[in-house]
């Protein structure tokens, strides 16, 4: 609780010297971000540390705006390169048509399985960059690599750790390019209707490009980790798309929440880590968690490598609330990267990468070692 105090009073301080301007909320929401800035509005919260960008190898490398496009390229050179080493698979298709990838890396056949994903947020977009570069790394680092003692090829024997970069690469497109970032006609009405709604109801006073910047939902103005069946009926019902916070029409309504879910039934798991941005926090905890004590010991974990701090979370709809809830429950955190709001400037990945490179060895160890 000391950690949360403190994060709020510094987010009260932000507040206070940016000027508290409409639309700007506080909510420690699942999956949300602590601090809620709407369109048209910045906040920086902390100062993001002077730095220097960490050097860049490899296949996967920065970009000010880490596309769907560049993803897929990279996909793809990482197949040419490491083959034998990954599995491909497309675990559903989004609205725009594009698919959700999920590259399986280890032995799925030993039981034991991580999955790490991003993006479920359209303008958190620094975190599919973060999965491809950890899944880059485990690929790179195969052979030569250890965690804990152990080497991650023994580690690879003995779990699989599934890689979703993008689960939302709708949003993130729209996030990144606004109107121009939709191939479906309708879809695109759909958004402008959705900023037409925000404009009247006083959620936004931006401009449509600059309230598109800060696109959260999928391609038809449904918050995904709004959308998953954990205390949905309870929560506040928008009544329209829009670019944050609309639960949709019903549980798991969008084909993105639903791949996710199907990917969740198909096996067991010994861990989810969902990536979202920004706040340097992590969420362990949900209302009637079923798997307290592990959610807790991998936040732990995750925090003594991050430095991040840990929050309990309420809210609701969101996917950690489901896994921690649902019938065969799932061990899952979720942590926000990050100091500044988003989308955030490619610098901050100065502070991300070396925040969290070794997250996905750490959780994996943990679960081989269960
Ligand atoms: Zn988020």
């Amino acid at each position: 609780m000391r950690d949360f105090r403190t994060y709020m009073g510094a987010a009260v301080l932000a507040l206070a010297l940016t000027g508290a301007a409409p639309g700007i909320s506080l909510a420690a929401g699942p999956g949300s971000s602590l601090i809620t800035v709407g369109p048209g509005q910045t906040l920086m919260t902390g100062t993001a540390s002077p730095s220097e960008m960490p050097e860049e190898w490899g296949v996967v490398r920065t970009a000010d705006k880490y596309s769907y496009t560049d993803m897929e390229q990279d996909i793809r050179e990482l197949q040419a390169q490491y083959g034998s080493r990954m599995t491909v698979n497309v675990i559903g298709t989004s609205l725009d048509g594009r698919n959700l990838y999920e590259i399986v890396v280890g032995n799925p056949g030993a039981g034991t399985h991580v999955m790490i994903q991003g993006a479920i947020h359209g303008r958190e977009y620094m975190t599919p960059l973060l999965v491809m570069k950890q899944l880059e790394t485990a690929l790179a680092q195969y052979d030569t690599g250890r965690y804990g003692g152990i080497s991650y090829s023994s580690l690879f024997d003995r779990a699989a750790v599934h890689f979703l970069p993008m689960v939302n690469p709708d949003g993130v497109s729209i996030s990144q390019f606004g109107l121009a970032g939709i191939n479906s006609p309708q879809l695109r009405e759909t958004v402008e209707e959705a900023y037409r709604k925000d404009l009247e109801e006083g959620r936004t006073e931006a401009s449509l490009d600059r309230y598109l910047d800060y696109w959260k939902a999928n391609g038809r103005g449904v918050d995904l980790n709004s959308n998953f069946d954990a205390g949905w009926e309870e929560l506040n019902d928008l009544g329209h798309p829009s670019f944050a916070g609309y639960k949709g029409t019903s549980v798991c309504s969008e084909p993105e929440s639903m791949a996710l879910v199907n990917l969740a039934n198909k096996y067991q798991w010994s861990l989810v880590l969902n990536y979202h941005s920004m706040g340097e926090v992590i969420y362990w905890d949900y209302e009637g968690n079923k798997v307290q004590d592990q959610s807790r010991e991998l936040a732990e974990l995750a925090a003594g490598i991050t430095g991040y701090s840990l929050l309990p979370s309420s809210g609701g709809g969101g996917y950690k609330d489901w896994l921690q809830t649902k019938e065969l429950p799932v061990p899952s955190i979720t942590l926000e990267v990050g100091s500044v709001s988003c989308p955030m400037p490619r610098s901050e990945w100065a502070r991300v990468w070396p925040q969290n490179e070794q997250v996905w060895a750490a959780v994996l160890a943990w679960a081989v070692r269960r």
